[in-house]
């Protein structure tokens, strides 16, 4: 029997498969779909995945979570998705950077950010979820996949669900809230089943609209009766996003096992730069199957929002600024998969997450019970890191260790140094450093995150000055497909309202015109 799926508000009478689940994205309600169980690995086996391929690792750990897929299936569809779209054949590699200090390298996929871990996988079975759902004889609908983006989610997830048949992808990110190269990355976009959008306001905005328009029943009504076409997500409120998160901690453990970094069956602790929580949850689902982790590290930069939760435990964006900061991916400040992990920890209460979402949505604010903080604190330990401190620690690692952090690395860098003890700290890095280049110029020249960058760079894009950064560090290359950004023709220039009225017209007049 395969492993169902409930959802965290308890909206979900008749458990789903995996395959709807992912579908489906969000649950009726808002809840987000969790595994009804969670399987377990023992030592050995985790050990064990080090000796076969990446893609052998991850349908292994597929199939401990019995998705509705046979097991040909899944090794099938994973060596489709885990091979030269990415840049090394480990896929992710584990680097040493420095004694007891190890850096996963979430970013060797097709657009330099570790969303391509999940982005190259969940589209892929997303097909494959339809395919079945029509031979089976189930819905013929469409569907179309509506993304919020801080900046790297939307490249990421344009370039998987390019091109795709029955499925279209819109994406929505802040105008002005994303670098030069991320908005690149996804304006020049190919595919006739793509589009993009820049929306008025910040990330929290544009991801609250979002998330209103899959609440929307009238409107998704009406988008299926008229257009025939279903929505979904791509966020990491959709469980095929989590999942192939899971895989590469499960991986990095065996990795480390190998190369020995770690004795099999000590302890490592595990620092993760953290958004919208969906990595650092995986991190923590790897430790119940079974992965010695020990203390799970969440970093934050100035928006330090899950940093005080952690410390108080309230959640209180009431009265919090929303600050742009050189690790544009972690500007958030209503982090979704937050609810997943309140759900685990109090012991699967629907009835108090609905009560905390309903004060976070009324008042800005929720208080946990103190039972619940207890095991939050237990689960979890934190910090924060201002921006300047990002861009110093950049060019500390940089002089130190000639290795190169991108500023979300870099913050995940400074706080697992704060946080380390006797364990092998592993430290999630999130981006290859050319994707946020100019912010890494200022750290390597020494330039303060609100000053002018000096006139030599005046007029060159962000491709040019990542070119003018390497010829300084001649450490870590640029990807290819970022250095030729600026060849590229812009297709999407539009720029709407955040409100969720201009959000789903965006989505009918995509729809009436690709229809
Ligand atoms: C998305 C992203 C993050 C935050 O990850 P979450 O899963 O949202 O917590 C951190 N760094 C980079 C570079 C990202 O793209």
């Amino acid at each position: 029997m395969d492993i169902r799926y409930i959802d965290t508000r308890g909206n979900t009478d008749a458990p789903l498969k995996f395959s709807e689940a992912v579908l489906k994205g969000i649950a009726p309600g808002g809840g987000l779909f969790v595994p009804q169980e969670l399987p377990s690995l023992t030592l050995d086996e985790i050990v064990a995945l080090a000796d076969v391929p990446y893609a052998q690792r991850a349908a292994e750990i597929y199939k401990r979570f019995r998705v509705d897929f046979d097991d040909e299936k899944l090794d099938e569809l994973m060596s489709q998705i885990y091979s030269d779209n990415f840049d090394t054949p480990e896929i992710c590699p584990v680097e040493k950077v420095t004694d007891g200090m190890y850096v996963l390298e979430l970013w060797h996929g097709p657009t330099s950010a570790f969303k391509d871990m999940a982005l190259q996988c969940l589209p892929v079975f997303f097909s494959a979820c339809v395919e079945k759902q029509r031979a089976a004889g189930g819905a013929t609908n469409d569907y179309l996949i509506a993304v919020a983006t801080s900046g790297d989610t939307g490249k990421a997830a344009l370039q998987g669900f390019a091109d795709r048949d029955h499925i279209s992808i819109v994406v929505f990110y802040p105008d002005g809230g994303v670098s030069d190269i991320q908005y690149k990355q996804m304006t020049t976009q190919d595919g006739e089943n793509v589009c993009v959008y820049g929306v008025r306001g910040n990330f929290d905005d544009c991801q609250t609209s979002v998330k209103r328009m899959f609440g929307d029943v009238a409107f998704n009504t009406r988008l299926l009766e008229e257009n025939n076409i279903a929505l979904s997500s791509a966020n990491s409120i959709n469980w095929g996003r989590l999942l192939p998160q899971v895989v590469y901690y499960v991986s990095s453990y065996a990795v480390m096992v190998k190369q020995g970094a770690v004795k099999a069956g000590d302890p490592i602790d595990v620092t993760v730069p953290t958004g919208n929580f969906g990595n650092i949850l995986a991190c923590w689902y790897a430790k119940q199957l079974g992965c010695p982790i020990d203390h799970i590290v969440c970093a934050s930069n100035t928006n330090r929002v899950l940093t005080d939760f952690i410390e108080t435990g309230v959640y209180d964006i009431s009265d919090r600024p929303f600050v742009l900061t050189p690790s544009p991916s972690m500007d958030i400040l209503v982090s979704s998969n937050l609810e997943r992990q309140l759900f685990e920890l109090t012991g699967r209460d629907s009835k108090l997450i609905r009560q905390w979402m309903s004060d976070l949505n009324e008042n800005r604010r929720f208080t946990l019970d103190s039972k619940t903080f207890a095991a939050l604190k237990e689960n979890y330990r934190c910090g924060s890191v201002d921006s300047e401190t990002c861009l110093k620690t950049i060019r500390e690692v940089f002089e130190q260790h000639h290795y190169m952090l991108d500023p979300h690395s870099a913050v995940a860098w400074r706080v697992a140094q704060e946080n380390k003890g006797d364990n092998p700290m592993l430290v999630a890095s999130t981006a290859n450093w050319a994707k946020f280049g100019s912010n890494v110029y200022r750290a390597l020249f020494g330039i303060e995150s609100g000053d002018a960058l000096p006139s030599e760079l005046d007029g060159l894009t962000d491709v040019q000055i990542n070119r003018k950064v390497y010829e300084h560090t001649q450490v870590s290359e640029i990807p290819a497909a970022l250095d030729v950004l600026d060849d590229k023709p812009v297709r999407f220039t539009e720029i709407i309202d955040g409100d969720v009225e201009a959000i789903e017209n965006s989505i009918i007049a995509f729809s009436n015109c690709n229809s």
